[in-house]
């Protein structure tokens, strides 16, 4: 049996109790990333209404010490939150909220990368950063062997299975189509998805978001992926190469452009600034996996339309390139450039941020600049 336990229990049990009417009360879900920098946690608690505004819903505080996260014995950590969904699970008038992390001491928790993201996206507010990015992930049975494949074996090779269609092609779009759904009900910018070239896994793509949207829209969407995976009983993994061998890795391209790539003669600013990107390929190599390149290094071989980790290359219309111009972008002169670097578990306010650093604040070297 692949599928967890409690996803057998009876649905139209629960049904029942989720209809009830819950007198005027809300339940807030607060929802934060953990001291490994992939995980996310949540907890939920009542208030007297609706919150209508984030503001409106108060900071809280969580025990450190069980996610990975506490300093010694201050095991206290506040969890402050910063933007607020709808809650596609428990529904209206029930939120989601997207929390940063802060320390005993109230500094930003090591994992809380969204803290410095956010002060970079308000530097730079003028010209306008969009980010959108193409989430990919696996399903896993809770054996830890991809979901759907044989329980002995591989399925066929790649070839049949990206955007396919048909039972023998795609496996778990009842997930599929509910995470979709669920993201658009909680407010989450999903602009779309499709089955990939590995069997059982997928991706769907969040964006474009403007500055510090891009991260606290993905993280939620990923929440809304692990919660949605658990009431089907499967696992969603962002590892980048769950599959060793012939089988396609799994990343989180990045598409970015600002203000000036988007209008006529944009792509000369496409251009310089995948030039500065091509002379800090290290550093952002380094940002774009939670282990500094070490997960990515097992994903970017240059093979399984891939880059190599060691080589920054760029085209138009290069799938095996670090940096690819949409081929539309190519002829119209303008819109955006897709970072095909980043992995599946990258944290995307430290991509964003990297993005933003080396092409609009002009960093170069290893070394981050405080400003
Ligand atoms: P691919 O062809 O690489 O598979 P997708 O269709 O999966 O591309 O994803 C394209 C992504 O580009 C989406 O997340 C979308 O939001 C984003 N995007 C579109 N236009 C822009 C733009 N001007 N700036 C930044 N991102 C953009
Ligand atoms: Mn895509
Ligand atoms: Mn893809
Ligand atoms: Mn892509």
């Amino acid at each position: 049996m692949s599928v967890s336990h409690s996803s057998r229990l009876n649905k139209g049990v629960r049904e029942q109790y989720m209809k009830l009417p819950q007198g005027g009360m809300a339940q807030v879900t607060y929802v934060w990333i953990d001291g490994t920098g992939e995980g996310v946690r949540c907890k939920t608690r009542t208030l007297d209404q609706e919150p209508k505004t984030i503001d409106e819903i108060p900071e809280w505080n969580f025990d450190g010490s069980s996610t990975y996260q506490a300093e010694g014995s201050n095991s206290d950590m506040y969890l402050v939150p910063v933007q607020m969904f709808r809650d596609p699970f428990c529904l209206d008038p029930n939120k989601l909220v997207m929390c940063e992390v802060l320390k005993y001491n109230r500094k930003s928790a090591e994992t809380n990368l969204r803290h410095t993201c956010k002060k970079i996206m308000e530097m730079v507010g003028d010209h306008r950063p969009w980010f959108g990015m193409e989430q990919e992930y696996t399903l896993l049975g809770i054996n830890g062997h991809p979901y759907g494949w044989p329980e002995n074996g591989f399925p066929g090779p790649q070839g049949p299975y990206y955007c396919g269609v048909g039972a023998d092609k795609v496996y778990g779009r009842d997930i599929v189509e509910a995470h979709y759904k669920a993201c658009l009900y909680a407010g989450i910018k999903i602009c779309g998805t499709n089955a990939e070239v590995m069997p059982s896994q997928w991706e769907f793509q969040v964006g474009p978001c403007e500055g510090i949207d891009m991260g606290d829209h993905l993280w939620m969407a990923r929440f809304i992926l692990h919660r949605v995976c658990e009431d089907f009983g499967v696992v969603a993994t962002l590892d980048p190469k769950p599959m060793t061998g012939n089988w396609n890795g799994a990343g989180c391209h990045t598409n970015y452009s600002t203000e000036s790539m988007r209008v006529e003669g944009g792509l000369k600013h496409i251009e310089d600034a995948i030039e500065k990107l091509g002379k800090r390929h290290d550093y952002h190599i380094c940002v774009y996996d939670p282990r500094g390149g070490k997960d990515n290094s097992r994903r970017l071989t240059g093979q399984h339309e891939t880059s190599s980790i060691h080589e920054f290359s760029a085209g138009v219309a290069n799938r095996g390139a670090s940096i690819r111009i949409p081929r539309q972008v190519g002829q119209e002169g303008y819109g955006y450039f897709e970072d095909r670097r980043p992995a599946a578990n990258c944290d995307p306010y430290a991509v964003t941020e990297a993005l933003v650093r080396t092409t609009i604040l002009n960093e170069t070297g290893s070394e981050t600049k405080d400003y």
